[in-house]
């Protein structure tokens, strides 16, 4: 199946009990249960894992993995789930021995769900950070020299409290990364295209190259939230884990918060990322899953139209004299164009600029524009600009006249002249 097909699919069955086409929202934070906890519905509790979150994950593991196929398999009572135990210790709150009720026919359609390896968070910050939490101390990270700001923070600010080394190396080098692994290495993490500078990682060169390495095991994670499964799919390119901000592309209009974790599997990583989730809280709220897995449906049609727009855009403003350069991959005169071409299939709706001088005329570009709004955040249907610097703050790493373009879905010739006005002063 087409992955656009798979969009509008995934995730969608009719609800059983009433045969809607669009999926209900269960609010309930708790379900009924046997007199000893026995699981009647397939559900316990919010924040174990509630139907409307089932669905999103079920669409977000398709999405990134169309391998991951409904088994049809009876309901797979998974030991990390607490209550869901079907043998073996009993979990809390249940007596050993206690007989666990056959799942009637809605918890059927939920199990079949269960073989896909997606785990929504409330946050992209959240799907971070329970993955940096499955690391020992001890262990030694490799992080991009170009990367969302809050995971720099949480490197700074985080890791060295748990115990956790870290390396910030160039990921656009192999060599770079091969250099810096260390046998103790367990955690290699790109953000492909990123932010802001839209460096481009070779995925499948990299996974090579940790395979090859002293570190073989290690874990090669990728921020797929510029690109989304429609443009990228780290995981058939040797990655082993992808993260979304799905506040960004994935719901696509700016009034939804949340993250993923997308495994290939359901694997012991997988039960303890769920068991972490479980037990630190950053679960989403299901309306909030319920607006991510809406945007889903149109994910491919917005991507499509942000990357053709964003195109328009970069090659206007490379012709700008106000302009000193254009970063999009999409671009011939990226350095990563060529490996772009090879791994993506668009270049996406985001872009940076560096304007001519420096922080000044930077901000007084962006306080021209008069289509683009001044805001941060990406991947909703409007167009934003945004001094990187002056929003990192202390710390950034991003230069002094660089904009951060987030290219909505407006008509790209009226984008232009509006950036153009801006420009000219
Ligand atoms: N990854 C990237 C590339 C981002 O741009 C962001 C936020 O801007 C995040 C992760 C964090 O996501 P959230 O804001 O949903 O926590």
């Amino acid at each position: 199946m087409k992955l656009e097909t798979m969009a509008v699919h995934a995730g969608a069955e009719p609800d059983p009990a009433t045969g809607a086409i669009a999926p209900p929202i269960h609010l309930s934070t708790t379900f009924e249960h046997g007199p000893a906890t026995e699981i009647l519905h397939g559900y316990t509790y919010v924040r174990d894992e509630n139907p409307t979150q089932d669905r999103l994950e079920a669409a977000l593991a398709q999405l990134e993995c169309p391998r991951f196929k409904s088994s049809g398999e009876p309901p797979t009572l998974d030991r990390a789930r607490g209550a869901r135990v079907a043998s073996g210790a009993p979990a809390a709150g249940q007596t050993a021995n206690v007989k666990i009720e056959p799942p009637r026919q809605d918890a059927a359609e939920h199990a079949r769900i269960e073989t896909t390896g997606a785990l929504a968070f409330a946050s992209g910050m959240g799907a971070a950070a329970a993955l940096f939490q499955m690391l020992e101390p001890g262990a030694h990270v490799i992080f991009p020299e170009d990367v969302y700001v809050h995971v720099r923070v949480l490197q700074r600010d985080y890791l060295p409290k748990w115990g956790i080394a870290a390396s910030v190396v160039d990921t656009q080098s192999t060599e770079a990364v091969a250099r810096a692994i260390r046998p103790e290495t367990k955690l290699i993490w790109l953000e492909t295209p990123s932010n802001p500078r839209m460096n481009i990682t070779d995925i499948a060169a990299m996974a090579q190259t940790v395979r090859a390495s002293k570190a073989p095991a290690a874990l090669i994670s990728v921020d797929n939230t510029f690109a989304t499964p429609v443009l990228q799919r780290p995981l058939e390119l040797g990655a082993d884990v992808v993260l979304h901000s799905t506040t960004k592309y994935c719901s696509g209009h700016s009034d939804a918060q949340g993250g993923a974790l997308v495994l290939k599997k359901k694997d012991e990583l997988y039960d303890r990322l769920y068991h972490a989730r479980l037990i630190l809280g950053a679960v989403g709220s299901p309306f909030n899953s319920w607006l991510v897995l809406r945007g889903l449906r149109t994910l491919a049609c917005r991507m499509e139209r942000h990357s053709a727009n964003a195109l328009a855009v970069a090659r206007a403003l490379e012709q700008s004299k106000q302009v000193e350069r254009v970063f999009y991959p999409g671009l011939e005169s990226h350095p990563g164009h060529a490996i772009a071409r090879k791994q993506m299939k668009g270049f996406g709706g985001m872009l940076s600029i560096l304007v001519r001088g420096g922080w000044e005329e930077a901000v007084a570009v962006a306080a021209k524009v008069r289509l683009f709004r001044n805001a941060t955040s990406l991947g909703g249907v409007e167009s934003l600009i945004e001094h990187r610097a002056s929003a990192e703050g202390p710390g950034s790493t991003s230069p002094k006249n660089l904009l951060r373009l987030t290219i909505g879905l407006e008509h790209p010739d009226d984008l232009i002249e509006d950036l153009m006005q801006a420009l000219a002063g």
